[in-house]
């Protein structure tokens, strides 16, 4: 592991302070903008969750250029976030001073608008033993990779206002899917050698410490497992607090799990999510990512298109050069999901890939490892590859990069061309009534739906 540079000693590393919706007043920057702007944050951060810190307040965000800063823009809560009815109703509810559990009430409302589990992910995606134990807790989509939420792991080092986990971090407990238990995983993963990746997200597993994720991740290398090739960890501490790899108390320790893991023979994947240049500029998370290299982890890179954060081709060049020259390997860009404020940040299809195919034409070889724009729908993962003209009428072109059946991957499909489309489903195939994967799709969701078992209770709440 490299060592860490002498100008980062104990003394000047910055001590982590989060700011929520309790605090976030006490922001000396918050403080100098209008009563009605941190108003509209409040309510707003009372339906979308809401959390920033010290080091992106100080480092990240450009204070000169609000409310236009990116970063801005990922952590505080805009008023336009809220589709305005929506807005209205928590505005009157808090300006009528209703009391916390009625405000609460009115959230969960509006919340429940909003689409809080796109792509099945609660019904559809939940595994089961042999004996029919359902796990809540893991979810196993495709074939190869099996997710796995830690319960300690499930909230983050700050929020993004586009999240589509954002029912974890808002307290609807009955929604949270975390697994105390990595026994089962095992066994899960003895049961089924057809996975080979185990990918530990959340919110964020790098908000627990070294000991607690050092749990999980041993009792995966101590179950010897013949299968298991890769474990993936899905994070945004590079963006959010680097210093998790630098200073903080446990930084060493979580740095020697990782050379544990590749020094087995397993390959270890840090999916880091960066959403703008700007998260890659600052010295910490240029070291912090030196010293995760040089575990033998790989870091590879995602992050959806944003309207008002990413919503141009220059940024996306800059961003996947910027990450190449520090080593990391450009992977994914995402389509918003149809969540939480995507009316706010969605990009349409057709612009999302004129976006993608005009960076990828900025940028080397080396950059172009990455595969967007992507869907990650209930079907699969679906790459928007283009516009074509079939005889006198344009078409959508699109392939799965994953799908629930492996059958489906790298078939081109045509849908009627649409500018507007946002999502795979407001999207109309080309010719006949459904696209290929309808029919099976609804037959796999049926013969899931109806497969019964028992439930293993989860950490923070139960199965849905
Ligand atoms: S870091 Fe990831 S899980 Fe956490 S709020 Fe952002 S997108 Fe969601």
């Amino acid at each position: 592991m490299k060592k860490l540079n002498q100008s980062w000693s104990e003394s000047t590393a910055p001590t982590y302070k989060s700011y929520t919706l309790n605090n976030f007043r006490e922001i000396p920057q918050i403080k100098k903008l209008p009563p009605r702007q941190q108003f509209e944050m409040e309510v707003v951060g009372n339906v979308l969750p809401f959390k920033t810190n010290n080091y992106v307040i100080e480092q990240l965000i450009n204070w000169k250029n609000i409310p236009d800063d990116p970063i801005f823009r990922l952590t505080f809560p805009q008023k336009e976030m809220l589709r305005p009815h929506h807005y209205k109703e928590m505005e009157s509810a808090l300006k009528q001073d209703l009391g916390t559990r009625e405000i609460q009430k009115v959230a969960n409302k509006i919340r429940m608008q909003l689409n809080p589990h796109p792509a099945g992910q609660m019904e559809h995606n939940v595994p089961h033993l042999k004996d029919g134990t359902k796990l809540y807790g893991m979810q196993h989509k495709y074939k190869e990779t099996v997710l796995f939420f830690p319960s300690q792991g499930q909230t983050c080092h700050a929020y993004c206002s586009f999240c589509f986990r954002w029912p974890q971090f808002v307290g609807m407990d009955e929604f949270r899917f975390a697994m105390k238990e990595s026994e089962y995983l095992v066994q899960y993963l003895r049961e089924h050698p057809e996975v080979t990746d185990v990918l530990f997200t959340g919110g964020d597993p790098m908000i627990m410490n070294a000991r607690l994720f050092s749990q999980y991740v041993d009792s995966l290398l101590d179950a010897n497992l013949p299968n298991l090739n890769t474990i993936r960890i899905g994070s945004k501490a590079l963006s959010y607090w680097p210093y998790k790899f630098l200073t903080d108390g446990d930084s060493d320790e979580m740095l020697e799990l990782f050379s544990r893991v590749t020094g087995r023979g397993i390959h270890l994947s840090f999916m880091a999510h960066f959403n703008h240049p700007v998260e890659l500029s600052t010295e910490a998370v240029k070291i912090a990512i030196r010293r995760i290299r040089s575990t033998g982890a790989q870091i590879r890179t995602q992050s959806p298109v944003l309207r008002h954060i990413n919503d141009n081709s220059d940024t996306w060049a800059q961003m996947w050069k910027n990450q190449v020259a520090l080593g990391l390997v450009p992977y994914y860009m995402f389509v918003v999901r149809d969540t939480g404020a995507q009316h706010y940040f969605g990009v349409p299809l057709v612009e999302a890939q004129e976006i993608f195919r005009d960076a990828y034409q900025k940028v080397s070889g080396l950059c172009r490892t990455v595969r967007g724009p992507s869907m990650s729908s209930t079907p699969g993962k679906i790459q928007i590859l283009g516009v074509t003209d079939i005889g006198a009428k344009k078409a959508i072109v699109m392939r799965f990069l994953q799908g629930r059946n492996p059958d489906w991957v790298q078939r081109p499909f045509l849908a009627k061309y649409d500018e507007g489309a946002i999502w795979i489903d407001d999207l109309e195939p080309f010719a006949g009534k459904q696209f290929f994967y309808e029919g099976e799709l609804k037959e796999m969701l049926q013969s899931e739906t109806e497969k019964g078992g028992q439930d293993v209770s989860i950490a923070g709440g139960g199965p849905p």
